[in-house]
């Protein structure tokens, strides 16, 4: 796929530019450029371009806004200690953005052509990454179907396109969240799309976030829909549990059961926290464990990941069944230093043992 470089002629002043990364908080503003290319059943992927960032122009009939056949994927771009910048494991969401294709029976695209999509637009708007550790540039990939008309099949033509935003920290790492486990809805269920990205995992999500805030909670805590007893995933994120303390310390996450989200950054606090010599397992924690884990005190710290909050701790979980607290509330030890070894890989201060990050330029 050729990339035609066409970048918006008149970007933001230094002055607007930096006031935005200032101004922090996630998904606020976006950069001056964005990457599109079309895709159709009869010619394939065409050329993409890179052009000024702005409105796209659907026809009302478009089948994404009817069916919701659509992808995304979530990376970051990081500053490093000598100026330069640096994408988190891009092949990792290449993969994963063509498997969530094939899930909603969309086109897949090169490995190689995603992440040079991505890298041609960091390149082009590097001067949007935010310089501080703990802040990045998120990068947004997705793809929508837009073959128009209301028929119900997969579509034969879809947009791809890449956005950018500077994001500083989405939650503040120093507080723990509260989490309310729902047992009245359920994220994803077997045989469903609870392994893609797909915006209707999150549509379908909305409610059960609703019920959480007003249980004075800050996220939703996803059980597997059969048993309505395996913990899952936490909002859009996934979660680590700390057995024991100490270098002795397990750190355990629930399996990739098919309805899970393969998490990048699950994958890679796996190889970080055997690297930093704990042991690490996956496997099934219900409600039950957890309670009970957290009242022996077998169960220390717990911690959800992801992309876009990297690592925040857990501290009080509450269901219909009650109210418990892991720990004092606040975020433990090992968490943090689960956090400050991720983070310190991607910015590039601490040793990048398995090659994850991708220079650009
Ligand atoms: C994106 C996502 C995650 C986290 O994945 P990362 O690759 O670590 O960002 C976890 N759960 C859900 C439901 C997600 O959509």
């Amino acid at each position: 796929m050729k990339i035609n470089l066409n970048p918006n002629p008149s970007p933001a002043s230094d002055a607007d530019r930096e006031a935005k990364i200032a101004a922090g908080g996630f998904g606020k503003y976006y950069t001056d450029n964005m990457v599109i290319a079309e895709w159709s059943e009869a010619t394939g992927w065409g050329d993409a371009e890179l052009k000024a960032y702005g409105p796209l122009s659907l026809d009302p009939a478009t089948s994404v806004l009817h069916y919701g056949q659509e992808i995304f994927e979530g990376m970051k771009a990081y500053t490093q200690p000598d100026g330069g910048i640096s994408l988190f494991r891009p092949e990792a969401n290449a993969l994963r953005f063509n498997s969530s294709a094939v899930r909603m029976a969309l086109p897949e695209i090169p490995v190689a052509d995603f992440v040079a999509a991505v890298e041609a637009l960091v390149q082009q708007d590097r001067a949007w990454v935010p310089k501080n550790v703990g802040e990045s540039l998120y990068i947004r990939p997705f793809m929508i179907a837009t073959e128009v008309g209301l028929g119900v099949r997969p579509a034969n033509h879809a947009t791809f396109l890449v956005i950018t935003t500077p994001a500083s920290a989405y939650f503040n790492p120093n507080k723990a969240v509260t989490v309310w486990i729902s047992t009245e809805y359920v994220r994803a269920a077997p045989g469903g799309t609870g392994a893609a990205k797909t915006g209707g995992n999150y549509a379908g999500s909305l409610l059960a976030q609703k019920q959480a805030a007003e249980q004075g909670c800050d996220q939703v805590v996803w059980l597997d829909a059969t048993e309505r007893r395996w913990v899952e995933e936490m909002g859009g994120m996934n979660l680590y549990f700390v057995k024991g303390s100490g270098a002795d310390a397990t750190i355990f996450t629930p399996k990739l059961t098919g309805t899970l989200l393969p998490g990048i950054t699950r994958d890679s606090i796996l190889k970080v926290a055997a690297d930093l010599g704990y042991k690490v397992e996956e496997g099934m924690i219900s409600v039950d464990d957890w309670r009970d884990g957290v009242a022996s005190g077998e169960i220390t710290e717990i911690f959800a990941c992801g992309t876009a909050a990297v690592v925040s701790p857990i501290g009080a979980a509450k269901s219909a069944a009650g109210t418990w607290t892991t720990g004092n509330g606040e975020p433990g030890p090992i968490t943090q230093k689960i956090r400050e070894t991720l983070l310190g890989i991607q910015h590039g201060t601490i040793e990048d043992k398995h090659g994850w990050n991708v220079r650009v330029g």
